[in-house]
């Protein structure tokens, strides 16, 4: 099954197409556009170059397109892309701005340039539509939950993967066929012991996730991607009670306070240096205590997310770490996992050290729980979800 993966950005627009069967797949082209005004064009041009270098002989051949939406109104799961997907994202479009409407705007386009093709949705929340009620509300008024403010969950593609990939990596072959066919088939019952991952996405946004066989129970992004961990330039969790006493104090309009909290906040607004964590890391080597506090209140809060899901969880079988930064940023694993030791969670510095960007277990040999490093995929995740979907 060919399968092209679409990345839509609010100016720009990537692609990977790949060819799918029962034992994987693999990317047979990719290829992107950056400062992009009319997707019309780029999406017919870039099925124009595929055929022209011999990829395809025909658009016609492209089986099914993917979409990595983000957050539908009254809408989730692993959906084929037809007008209600459209309608609940454009529902939503003013808190996912970045994201929603080049979505919307690229099924559209799709549907006309590929008239043959599946369109498939994988929303960014799907991985969360089986939370408890208790953790999907906030206490607010009925009037504010009746107009969809819950909270959500994102990076819903990346922590499945993980809740795949981390079962079948600790021999757990029942819970990863679960994981595997959730979207298929719902939540299953195991018969032998709970697996019980923790699963730490850690990249230019950041999230942390508990998983229970194959399945979330929590997550700490919210309502937007506004939530949860400190985010590269974007403000995490903060007190609603912040936004009007700044607004009053500093004399700023709502869109004005938005933008800081949206634009100027995270690891850039606590060290006044960079979202980006190397150089914040650099900064506070050289003495720079902002910089420090960054990286200290990332820690903190990723710790506060491990410590809420280990009580949900009773316990941990593994810890994840993944994205850009859990990937490769062992001092940021090692400060996570410090101290550790008493919940069955102990890294071998030797192994964390060595890990970058490949898939290893970072736990002593003694440790009760493995410590995972899963390079994260999503273009791939998503070719399988359309795969499984359609096949
Ligand atoms: P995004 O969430 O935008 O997809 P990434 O997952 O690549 O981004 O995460 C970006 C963060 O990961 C940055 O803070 C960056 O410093 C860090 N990062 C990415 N690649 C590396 C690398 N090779 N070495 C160290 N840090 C990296």
């Amino acid at each position: 099954m060919l399968i092209l993966v679409a990345n839509l950005g609010s100016t720009s627009f990537k692609y990977r197409l790949f060819r799918m069967d029962e034992d994987g797949g693999e990317v047979v082209a990719k290829g992107g556009y950056e400062r992009v005004d009319d997707y019309a064009a780029v999406i017919d041009d870039a099925l124009a170059t595929l055929q022209r270098d011999g990829v395809i002989s025909s658009p016609a051949e492209i089986d099914a397109v993917g979409f990595k939406t983000v957050l539908g109104k009254n809408l989730s799961g692993c959906v084929i892309a037809d007008q209600a997907v459209i309608d609940a994202l454009e529902g939503f479009a003013a808190v996912a701005p970045a994201h929603n409407p080049p979505y919307a705007n690229g099924i559209r386009q799709f549907a006309k340039s590929l008239p043959k093709a599946e369109l498939v949705a994988l929303f960014e929340t799907a991985f969360y539509q089986w939370t408890s009620q208790a953790s999907a509300n906030y206490a607010i008024p009925k009037t504010w939950r009746d107009i969809g403010i819950r909270r959500y969950g994102f990076h819903g593609a990346s922590h499945k993967f993980v809740a795949e990939r981390s079962a079948e990596l600790c021999g757990r072959e029942d819970v990863a066929q679960i994981a595997r066919r959730l979207y298929l088939d719902g939540p299953q019952s195991v018969s032998g012991k709970p697996f019980r991952v923790i699963s730490c996405h850690l990249g230019g946004s950041s999230s942390v996730t508990g998983i229970l066989n194959g399945v979330a129970i929590g997550t700490s992004m919210g309502f937007s991607p506004q939530s949860g961990l400190p985010q590269n330039n974007r403000v995490g969790d903060l007190d609603s009670g912040a936004i009007p006493y700044a607004m009053r104090t500093l004399g700023i309009p709502l869109d004005e306070a938005e933008r800081q909290l949206t634009k100027e906040s995270g690891l850039l607004g606590l060290s006044g240096v960079s979202n980006d964590i190397r150089d914040v890391r650099q900064a506070a080597d050289s003495g720079n205590k902002d910089a420090q506090l960054a990286l200290d209140c990332l820690v903190h809060s990723i710790r506060h997310w491990i410590g809420a899901f280990m009580i949900e969880l009773g316990g941990i079988d593994a810890l994840v770490f993944t994205a850009g930064i859990g990937e490769n940023n062992p001092a940021l694993r090692a400060a996570v996992c410090q101290g550790l030791e008493g919940f069955g969670i102990c890294a071998d510095p030797a192994k964390n050290a060595a890990c970058r960007a490949t898939e290893c277990d970072i736990a002593s040999d003694d440790s009760p729980a493995a410590i995972l490093v899963i390079p994260a995929n999503e273009e791939l995740v998503l070719a399988r979800e359309v795969f499984r979907k359609l096949s």
